[in-house]
């Protein structure tokens, strides 16, 4: 049937719903310009953004006694996507394990089943001196590093026991053919839509862990002709990582090797104020943040870089919505007023010139065209 007012219902757009939680310490500050970066794609894309706000951290134990409460795992269940600020503080550094921020950032990716941890780290040609690398050496790096989050040896079963050289500690890495593929599966498909290069990380020559991983993406790599992929040995590629980090493009790899490379290779880029991140479930659903922590030594002085942040959004754009133009768009935006000089206190060489939150939020909303 024909809708009355003649509106053509195809072309308005669907409305995504999207869980705020702004946290602690910064979190606030740099959640406020993501979402004038939210609204600035509205009006550039016909998007439609229904922001649904949420406690979570320090200020939810504050308010309503537990750092994840019911209301905000379910504004999280019934949204597409999550922007998380950050959590934590000095506050709290002394409560009861179950009454710390920290606590709740494990219960809310357990409960929204979250499997995959994945890192851009990007090196801005204009900030290539701020990194400790040499600059020709990091020219040109954009890759990402998408680590399988719930499994291996940080969840495996822990004990001590009397050995005959004294107490032993065992730590057990378990690892099945169902975990391995759904997230070296996410690996493939991020390359896709990149540049079509997947290193597969693991340490087949010792552990019996990394020879199912290693046979386990061999089983399903060709279902992705158009990717080429590598193994790499986790310890060849800590070295890669720092001799030729712009040959990456996607690497994949479980729980503990992910963990260091990704702290790794998020060196390269020189400052936390510029990492963001995402941790995805089953489908398109995912958690946006950035990687910094809620910095209570500069939070509420104005002065925080809101780069992460909005980068988390594009991210979110990428790989929650398909919104790839708009990602870009953002993309583009923060290159620009970069290349343009303005700089925050954490990525700036002479200080004095500093700009504000605000002011770069600003400058990289002015800078968002089509
Ligand atoms: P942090 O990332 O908060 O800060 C480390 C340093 O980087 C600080 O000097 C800080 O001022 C600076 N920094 C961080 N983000 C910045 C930004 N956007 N702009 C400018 N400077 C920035 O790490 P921390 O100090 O180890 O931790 C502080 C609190 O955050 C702790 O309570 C910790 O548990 C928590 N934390 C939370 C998360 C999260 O929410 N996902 C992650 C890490 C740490």
């Amino acid at each position: 049937m024909e809708p009355k007012s003649g509106v053509n219902f195809k072309i308005m757009a669907e409305v995504k719903k999207i869980a705020v939680i702004a946290g602690d310490g910064i979190g606030p500050e740099v959640v406020g310009e993501a979402i004038k970066v939210l609204k600035k794609t509205e009006e550039l894309f016909g998007y439609k953004f229904e922001l649904e706000h949420g406690l979570f951290g320090g200020i939810a134990i504050d308010e309503k006694g537990t750092p994840l409460p019911q209301e905000t795992l379910d504004i999280c269940q019934r949204a597409d996507a999550v922007l998380l600020g950050a959590v934590g503080g000095p506050k709290w550094d002394n409560n009861s394990k179950e009454l710390r921020p920290e606590t709740g950032l494990l219960g809310i990716r357990k409960a929204l089943g979250l499997f995959s941890n994945i890192r851009p780290a990007v090196v801005f040609d204009c900030l290539k001196d701020a990194s400790t690398l040499k600059p020709e050496v990091l020219e040109g790096t954009d890759l990402i590093v998408v680590r399988e989050l719930t499994g291996g040896i940080y969840f495996g079963e822990k004990f001590r026991r009397e050995g005959a050289g004294g107490q032993e500690a065992v730590d057990t890495c378990v690892y099945n053919v169902q975990e391995i593929e759904r997230i070296v599966r996410q690996g493939f498909e991020i390359a896709q839509k990149r540049r079509k290069k997947l290193a597969s990380v693991d340490k087949a020559n010792v552990l019996e862990t990394s020879r199912l991983w290693r046979e386990t993406v061999n089983k399903i790599a060709p279902e992705y002709p158009d990717v080429e992929l590598e193994h790499v040995l986790v310890d060849n590629c800590a070295m890669q990582l720092l001799r030729r980090p712009s040959s990456f493009d996607v690497i994949v790899t479980e729980n503990m090797f992910g963990d260091i490379l990704s702290d790794e290779a998020a060196m390269l880029t020189g400052s936390i104020g510029m990492l963001s991140s995402a941790s995805l479930g089953e489908g398109s659903f995912g958690l946006y943040e950035p990687v910094h922590g809620s910095a209570p030594d500069i939070a509420g002085q104005g002065i925080s870089n809101p780069i992460a942040t909005i980068l988390s959004v594009a991210l979110m754009f990428q790989l929650t919505f398909g919104y790839a133009e708009a990602a870009e768009v953002i993309e583009r935006a923060v290159k620009q007023v970069l290349d343009a000089g303005h700089r925050t206190g954490d990525i700036a060489v002479d200080k004095s010139q500093a700009i504000g939150t605000t002011a770069m939020g600003d400058l990289i909303v002015a800078a968002m065209v089509r």
